[in-house]
């Protein structure tokens, strides 16, 4: 656990779950945390589907394993709140005494994504570092399930995801309370993307959707 850079305060914190919009697009994050907006397609509506159980919240007891659903994050250091699909403690025996060991566990729709492509591990990585502030104890991994392939990916929190973590967290205050929103860059991404029919990428507008709107009116 590094010292944080700075201590975000109450008022500051921002949603956990922007920062795998920011590692997406930068103007998809804008869009939906800045204007507010939010577009549901088949595969937002697919990923709502799988959290449907982790979204009751409660408790499964275990001798060994005990789960925790909808578990409430925050960390002051990254500066960002939220909540956790799934949080596994692993009872462990140590000098006669026992100690029950956290590890995120998060439901992706879909499969396990590219080294490069991980926005999926880093918002993991921000759970982690949420339950080692609130806890005081170290989250060595994580995992995700994902629903395509069933399967677990197990996630160490190394260096180097804990500083793209910590960068995407600074990133993403910097996006936000900047309240402009970037313009369109057309990817692969998009048709992806569930802010597409808003984005528009194929215009290249270079303008928020409310200016854009506002400027279409006026024009009528
Ligand atoms: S459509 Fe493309 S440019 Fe627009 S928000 Fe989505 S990913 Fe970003």
């Amino acid at each position: 656990m590094n010292r944080p850079e700075r201590v975000y305060k109450d008022s500051e914190l921002l949603q956990l779950s922007a920062i795998q919009h920011l590692l997406f697009c930068e103007r998809q994050c804008a869009l939906i945390h800045i204007e507010g907006l939010w577009e549901e397609n088949y595969f937002t509506a697919q990923g709502r589907n799988l959290h449907k159980r982790v979204d009751q919240g409660g408790t499964r007891p275990g001798n060994d394993i005990r789960v925790e659903y909808g578990l409430m994050l925050r960390s002051y250091a990254l500066g960002l709140y939220g909540k956790a699909d799934a949080v596994e403690f692993v009872r462990k025996t140590a000098n006669g005494g026992e100690i029950w060991t956290p590890r995120p566990v998060e439901y992706k729709r879909g499969r396990p994504k590219a080294e490069t492509l991980d926005w999926d591990r880093v918002q993991l990585c921000a759970q982690a570092i949420c339950l080692e502030e609130q806890l005081g104890t170290p989250v060595k991994y994580g995992f995700l399930f994902y629903g395509k392939t069933r399967r677990r990916e197990k996630v160490p929190f190394d260096r180097k995801l804990r500083q793209k973590t910590a960068d995407s967290a600074k990133r993403l205050h910097e996006l936000i309370f900047s309240g402009i929103t970037p313009p369109p860059s057309r990817s692969s991404k998009c048709s992806r993307c569930s802010m597409k029919d808003l984005c528009m990428p194929e215009i290249g507008v270079d303008l928020s959707v409310h200016d854009f709107i506002n400027s279409a009116l006026d024009s009528l």
